[in-house]
């Protein structure tokens, strides 16, 4: 039986690392569909453009390619062929992305991207709009949450492993803005779905959520 699992969930629910280790665990590849709307915010910080300029940044969206390659070590993001994994995570980049990710040109590109990709092989998609748009047929439909404050903490201490400055209250207030536009946009925004099983991983350690998730993805395929 093919296996397609929509992920959903807010920033910082530690969404990529336990989807990596989930899909591994099921031998599955793992597409960051995040990475591919920061490709594009990182594009229009390159060129000068200011990510809320809809018109500009929708056009700019249809002249770059982005991609990713599944490698041993994960996903790698290609931006017009260029490798910018590394390049989008800081924090500009993260809230340009979630910026051009309102604009309807820009999800659309996306979303067919996904969708190509999914259609060829089994994935673990994560996201923010998959179970309602990228994969509305999935099987299994996981939308993975918790608090804002633990979300902040995990993400800070991410930001500080790489050497990142960002207090941890500075990393919260981002956080809570990027959740404002993520779910209050007009297109697509970001919900958890009527038959998606919700995950709350507050106080749960990074073992126990990617084994909740595989225990609702073994209920649902056998259930
Ligand atoms: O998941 P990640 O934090 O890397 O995503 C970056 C931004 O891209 C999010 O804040 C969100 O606005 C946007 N996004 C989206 N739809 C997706 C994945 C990410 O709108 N499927």
């Amino acid at each position: 039986m093919p296996i397609n699992i929509a992920l959903d969930g807010p920033v910082g629910a530690g969404k990529s690392t336990i989807a990596d280790a989930v899909a591994s665990r099921l031998g599955i590849l793992h597409l960051d569909t995040g990475a591919m709307y920061r490709a594009i915010g990182l594009a229009a910080l390159r060129a000068g453009i200011s990510p809320s300029d809809e018109d500009t940044v929708t056009a700019l969206c249809g002249r770059v390619d982005v991609g990713v390659a599944h490698q041993p070590d994960g996903q790698h993001t290609l931006l017009d062929g260029e490798d910018v994994t590394g390049l989008i995570r800081t924090e500009e980049v993260s809230m340009a992305a979630s910026t051009v990710a309102k604009f309807a040109g820009v999800r659309r590109a996306m979303v067919a991207v996904q969708q190509r990709l999914a259609a060829t092989t089994d994935m673990l998609v994560d996201g923010r709009d998959i179970g309602l748009r990228v994969l509305p047929d999935a099987p299994v439909k996981i939308f993975l949450t918790a608090s804002p404050e633990e979300r902040a903490r995990r993400r800070w201490e991410q930001l500080r492993e790489k050497g990142g400055s960002d207090s941890y209250e500075q990393v919260l207030e981002d956080l809570k803005r990027r959740d404002y536009q993520d779910t209050h946009r007009e297109v697509d925004p970001l919900q958890a779905v009527a038959d998606a099983v919700i995950v709350d991983t507050t106080g749960l350690s990074f073992e126990e959520s990617v084994e909740k998730i595989l225990a609702v993805v073994e209920a649902k395929r056998h259930g």
